[in-house]
């Protein structure tokens, strides 16, 4: 599988932290947590702020430097995905992961979140034929749009079955 040729990315170094891993806990410790997360979550809106995000396939990479080999590092996707969503306004059926690693670090351990794009604007996924193409080709806006060409066979068999059923 090729990589993908990323257009716009933006990288976001946050200190490492337990915070976005899904552990459950005492009540207490769910509160640092989520009052941390949401002190985390404006460094990575405020590091993914410069780009210009389209709605279209969205490529995450994360990497921990997690201070000892106990913590899990494929446990923090969900709460990074989600955050990321947020941060860019970009639907998460849009993400995928190209990288999850991790590395032991015992000074100053962060964790890198990359984000990118490949070239092109907003993309809107046929409901026909699943294919991304530009709202511009099109028949309706929205998430239930087919595209021109599935819109003009539909058109095209429905004058047929239409033909049919009067002969
Ligand atoms: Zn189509």
């Amino acid at each position: 599988m090729a990589l993908p040729d990323l257009a716009r990315s933006a990288v976001v170094a946050l200190p490492y932290t337990q915070a976005f891993s899904r552990s459950a806990g005492s009540s207490s410790r769910r509160r640092r947590y989520a009052a941390e997360r949401a002190r985390l979550e404006a460094v990575l809106a405020d590091g993914l702020s410069g780009v210009a995000w389209r709605q279209r396939k969205t490529y995450l990479s994360i990497l921990v430097e997690k201070p000892f080999h106990n913590s899990d590092a494929i446990n923090v996707v969900d709460r990074i995905a989600d955050a990321v969503k947020r941060a860019i306004r970009v639907d998460d059926n849009w993400f995928c992961l190209l990288r999850v690693d991790w590395l032991i670090v015992k000074q100053n351990p962060r964790i890198y979140v990359t984000v990118g794009q490949e070239e092109g604007g907003d993309q809107v996924a046929c409901s026909v034929c699943g294919q991304l193409k530009g709202p511009a080709e099109m028949t309706s806006r929205g998430k239930h749009s087919e595209c021109r060409l599935c819109n003009a066979e539909i058109g095209a068999a429905r004058y047929r079955a239409l033909g049919r059923a009067r002969t």
